[in-house]
């Protein structure tokens, strides 16, 4: 669907003394193109108890207008709302205040026109109302139209945001596996790229658009300011580039929800605000309480809390002791740490320290913010 095109929904319903039922249409039209496709359909058998035809037309006009707030409910974008009926009783009912009927009618009409404030209703020919299709039953191999899928899609809207499981994000990589099984792949997984790239095509539209087209970030993008540390690591590329997101997206929470109940209520790592908002509200954890263990800890020494210079007290006899430094030389990936002690600050001392430290290590790969 053209994101300008000017979409309009039409509403049918038809009844019959076996069914009757409702069916919506969406018209989209733009640049002088048209097009309409079924979008959804809802039937009722019909009551054993036997009732007159405007009955029946009246509860399909209420089951129709039942359908169109679902609908008004699920889609976010722009768009008119019109219902037809071939039933002339029942427009003119509807019209009607609903105190002038018995029980029955004025109920349905009271909920009619509750439900269909603002939606203008229309009478259709019986010969041209598709809702016959659904209040007669139809064989589906004589169906005018079969189509196995019809998929609606604007540009440039969130589509995962009106999803109804956005607590759960588990449902929720299902619910966009099954679409994406629709689209043309059978694989589970990449409806969880599909949910995420969604969400990006978004709140990153522009980043997204460019980038994909193999062009340079924007000068001006946040993402230029990401600047990750671990290009040069020997992990794998999702690690290396985590899936960007924006914070406070449904979605994120969902995720953070997801992980937090799967690692057994476990608190964030990271301090990270939005995470430990979310956490916040985890019920479980507030009914639970948990505070973290710590032990009972008792005065430290003097020698760990007052400063002390090292002093070297050499072997022979009534010489008093010197001060000596320390060179500490850190593993970069361990951060084992290997300590020797030099008489003075001077590089003779140094180069001492560094060829003991050399002969007992083997010779490594030198990295210093002092002068290398
Ligand atoms: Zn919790």
């Amino acid at each position: 669907m053209h994101s300008q095109a000017s979409v309009e929904m039409n509403g049918f319903c038809d009844a019959s003394t076996a069914n009757y039922g409702a069916c919506s249409y969406l018209r989209s039209e733009a640049k002088g193109n048209a097009e309409a496709h079924l979008l959804c359909a809802k039937s009722r058998v019909a009551p054993l108890k036997a009732l007159t035809i405007p009955i029946l037309e009246l509860s399909t006009a209420c089951l129709l207008a039942e359908l169109i707030v679902n609908v008004k409910e699920t889609i976010d974008f722009d768009c008119t709302f019109h219902c037809w009926s071939d039933s002339s009783i029942v427009l003119a009912w509807i019209r009607q205040p609903p105190r002038e009927f018995n029980v029955f009618v004025s109920n349905r009409i009271a909920k009619i026109q509750e439900m269909t404030k603002i939606v203008a209703w229309h009478h259709v020919p019986t010969d041209l109302n598709p809702a016959d299709v659904v209040s007669r039953g139809y064989a589906v191999k004589n169906l005018p139209e079969r189509r196995s899928t019809a998929l609606i899609g604007t540009v440039g809207t969130d589509i995962s945001i009106n999803c109804k499981f956005l607590n759960s994000f588990d449902k929720l990589q299902r619910v966009f596996a099954y679409i994406y099984r629709f689209i043309a792949v059978d694989e589970i997984s990449f409806g969880t790229v599909l949910l995420l790239r969604s969400v990006q095509q978004v709140h990153i539209a522009v980043e997204y658009e460019v980038l994909s087209q193999g062009q340079p970030c924007p000068p001006k993008s946040k993402l230029i300011s990401l600047r990750p540390r671990l290009q040069n690591a020997s992990l794998d590329y999702e690690t290396k580039h985590p899936i960007l997101l924006p914070k406070d997206h449904p979605v994120t929470r969902a995720i953070i929800v997801y992980y937090h109940e799967k690692y057994f209520h476990a608190g964030p790592q990271a301090p990270r605000k939005f995470v430990a908002s979310v956490i916040n509200k985890c019920v479980r954890c507030f009914r639970m309480k948990p505070v973290a263990w710590e032990h009972v800890m008792g005065s430290l020494p003097a020698g760990r809390v007052q400063p002390n210079p090292f002093y070297h007290k050499s072997e022979a006899r009534n010489k008093a002791p010197h001060k000596c430094y320390i060179v500490v030389f850190v593993c970069f990936s361990m951060k084992a740490a290997h300590l020797e002690v030099v008489q003075d600050l001077t590089t003779d001392s140094f180069t001492a320290a560094l060829r003991r430290f050399i002969s007992l290590r083997g010779s490594p790969r030198i990295w210093s913010d002092n002068g290398l």
